[in-house]
C-alpha cells in the first residue's frame, strides 16, 4: 500500500509561501492508517518501550495509536496553559515570536524508556523544546524521535545531534 499518496500537500498554507503537507485523509483511511501504525510498531517491537510521549497536537493521534500497538503507555506534551496538574514548562522559538510547551511534572518515572513522537519535523524548535523538558526533568532514556515527515531543507536535525531521528517521509 502507498500510505505517502494520502499526504495532501496544500501549497500557501498557513501563509504564502508555506508548502503545508496534510495527513488528515491518511488517518481517516482506516487500512493506511493501520499500514503506518504496523510499520512503526514493528520499529519498535522488542525495544522495551515504556511511554510514546506526543506532541500536541496531531503528534497525539499518532502517540496513542503506536502506544495502543506496543503496549505501551502515552503522555502528552501540550501547549501552555493546558494541563491541570503542575507543569514544568519549557519556552522556544517560533518563526515569529515564541510558544511554551509543558508537561505534567508526575508524567514520567525514572528508568523509563521512552519514544517521542510528532508529526512533522521543521525547523526542529518544536522537538527540541519537547527533548528539553524530557531530560532535564527525567531521568528517563530517549529510544528515539520519531516523525512521519521531515522536511529536509530545515535541517532540523541538526539542532539534536546526540539523538537518534526516523522519519517515515523526507520532503
Ligand atoms: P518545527 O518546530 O520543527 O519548526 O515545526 C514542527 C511543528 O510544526 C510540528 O509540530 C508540526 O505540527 C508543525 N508543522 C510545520 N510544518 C508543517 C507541515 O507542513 N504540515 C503539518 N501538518 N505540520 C507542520
Amino acid at each position: 500500500m502507498n500510505i505517502e499518496s494520502y499526504i495532501r500537500v496544500t501549497p500557501d498554507f498557513p501563509k504564502p509561501g508555506i508548502i503545508f503537507r496534510d495527513f488528515t485523509p491518511l488517518l481517516a483511511d482506516g487500512p493506511a492508517f493501520k499500514a503506518l501504525i504496523d510499520q512503526l510498531s514493528a520499529r519498535y517491537a522488542g525495544k522495551a518501550i515504556d511511554v510514546v510521549v506526543g506532541i500536541e497536537a496531531r503528534g497525539f493521534v499518532l502517540a496513542s495509536a503506536l502506544a495502543y500497538a506496543l503496549g505501551a503507555g502515552t503522555v502528552l506534551i501540550r501547549k501552555a496553559g493546558k494541563l491541570p496538574h503542575a507543569t514544568h514548562a519549557q519556552e522556544y522559538e517560533l518563526e515569529y515570536g515564541s510558544s511554551v510547551l509543558e508537561i505534567s511534572c508526575d508524567a514520567l518515572q525514572a528508568g523509563q524508556r521512552v519514544l517521542v513522537v510528532d508529526d512533522v519535523l521543521a525547523t526542529g524548535g518544536t522537538i527540541g523544546a519537547a527533548v528539553q523538558l524530557l531530560s532535564e526533568h527525567f531521568a528517563v532514556t530517549i529510544e528515539e524521535l520519531a516523525f512521519l515527515i521531515e522536511l529536509d531543507d530545515l535541517k532540523g536535525r541538526e539542532k539534536l545531534p546526540q539523538l537518534p531521528i526516523h522519519s517515515v517521509f523526507h520532503y
